[in-house]
């Protein structure tokens, strides 16, 4: 007999989802605060929805492995530091274990696993065919010199090599890592693998440079899929892309590429605020000469000294006013994009949001209450499993032309990644409108149903 969402919200508001019985099944605390938990939780929503196995549900309910390191790097004043690392490996139901390695200073073991839990979703919402592992090191790389960061990167790989290959589990860039800290753990790998020829062990991680077997489109691709999701979604919601206003919450990779595309479409991104402050121009900022002051100074603050603008940008003013962070939460916009960290819309500033849409380009970037506050306030969540898929999808391109040794143009990347994510927003839509739930619920069930046909298929050995 099918669940019906009542049926299953109902439950929730009884304390169904903190106090489902496979919390103690598989050995989680049913703390509501825990990341992990959380994260769980939103899933079993979905997975009673449709009436997904048990046996799924205890398997996706804990990550497959949790690996953890402590290496010693020397630093440049000659004494060493302990590091400590993390790969979660979630599940590989699908395909090798595939997910990013963040460089920050609050990576911790129940964040790593939730963002591996994610990328097992992620990848199942696109149908590339990876399952999820996440991985980090705690550290802060702004602190360290490039010698201590190579250094790290290496270390770090070689404490790890035994457990990642191109077959078996494929990192990428994330948060405080890039595309050269990706060719130093390509290259580690190869020297310690003993694999033969360029183009395999290389293949244990995407994010490349181009000139060590990276995907042309990949740097810009979690920025791009946003923006192919916004242009299947936003029609629907009468919002038109080319001139709506935005705000971006993170100026790093993803937002920057989002901020970039979107503005050359004709839209106005009209505030920005990172870890260095808010700026605003309600005429919209040039977007492409402030990436160029970020990629300089490491943040937004300065970008008022400007004169001019710099001229790339199509819509906007001429320069732009420090604003507080509460003036950014609340600046009225059409689309507001997270694209930084984890938990950073709760509740108080779900409040303050004045926009139509929330587009979740970073991972897990809003609360349970924050979510429960945009709900009732009616603002849409495009959910960060849909809404920034497009990096892996890339990332699958890259290790298919790595694998296969040949390479796409940059054309045939774009139009691949806007067939896919098209693809995964219209069976999130299907999957809303059939259950009747938000978007959030909808990617969960949409991923769910993917993973639960493939158990079916392959059973459980033995
Ligand atoms: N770190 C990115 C993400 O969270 C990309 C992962 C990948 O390309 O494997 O989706």
């Amino acid at each position: 007999m099918s669940t019906t969402a009542t049926d299953v919200n109902q439950s929730a508001d009884a304390g169904g989802t903190e106090w489902d019985p496979i919390f103690d099944e598989v050995g989680l605390p049913k703390d509501p605060t825990n990341i992990y938990t959380q994260t769980v939780a939103s899933m079993l929503q979905a997975a009673e929805i449709i009436n997904l196995r048990h046996r799924v549900r205890i398997i996706l309910a804990q990550p497959k492995n949790e690996i953890m390191v402590h290496f010693p790097v020397r630093m440049d004043d000659g004494h060493h530091k302990l590091f400590k690392g993390y790969r979660v490996q979630h599940n590989n139901a699908v395909g090798p274990y595939k997910g990013g390695l963040r460089f920050h200073q609050d990576v911790h073991l129940d964040d790593v696993k939730s963002l591996a839990f994610l990328m097992t979703m992620k990848c199942a919402l696109v149908r590339v065919p990876f399952g999820g592992g996440k991985g980090g090191v705690n550290c802060n790389p702004r602190e360290l010199s490039p010698g201590e960061l190579e250094r790290v990167s290496r270390r770090f790989t070689a404490a790890i090599a035994n457990d990642i290959g191109p077959d078996y589990d494929i990192p990428a860039p994330d948060v405080g890592t890039t595309a050269e800290i990706m060719a130093w753990i390509a290259d580690t790998y190869g020297a310690l693998s003993g694999r033969h020829g360029p183009a395999d062990p290389f293949a244990v991680v995407t994010g490349k440079p181009i000139a060590v077997g990276g995907s042309l489109g990949r740097e810009k691709a979690t920025g791009q899929g946003v923006v192919d999701v916004l242009r299947e979604m936003l029609p629907d919601l009468d919002i038109p892309v080319e001139d709506m206003r935005v705000s971006l919450l993170g100026f790093g990779n993803v937002g920057s590429w989002a901020a970039k595309i979107l503005s050359d479409l004709g839209a106005n991104v009209v505030a920005v605020m990172d870890h260095t402050g808010a700026i605003r121009n309600t005429e919209g900022l040039d977007v492409h000469a402030l990436a160029d002051h970020v990629a300089e100074h490491g943040g937004v603050a300065g970008f008022e000294k400007k004169t001019g603008t710099g001229g790339h940008a199509r819509h906007c003013g001429e320069g732009c006013d420090v604003i507080s962070e509460d003036d950014f939460w609340t600046t009225p916009v059409d689309v507001f994009i997270p694209a930084a960290l984890e938990g950073m819309v709760n509740e108080e500033r779900a409040k303050q949001l004045h926009c139509r849409v929330v587009a979740e380009a970073a991972n897990a970037p809003t609360t349970p209450e924050g979510d429960a506050v945009l709900a009732s306030r009616g603002i849409e969540v495009i959910p960060d499993m849909l809404c920034n898929a497009g990096g892996v999808t890339v990332s699958y391109f890259e290790w298919v032309q790595n694998r296969s040794n040949v390479t796409w143009d940059v054309e045939q990347v774009d139009r691949e990644l806007n067939r896919i994510m098209c693809m995964a927003a219209r069976r999130t839509i299907v999957a809303k409108q059939k259950y009747d739930v938000s978007m959030r619920l909808a990617s969960y069930i949409a991923a769910l149903e993917h993973l639960g046909d493939i158990y079916n298929h392959r059973g459980i050995w033995p």
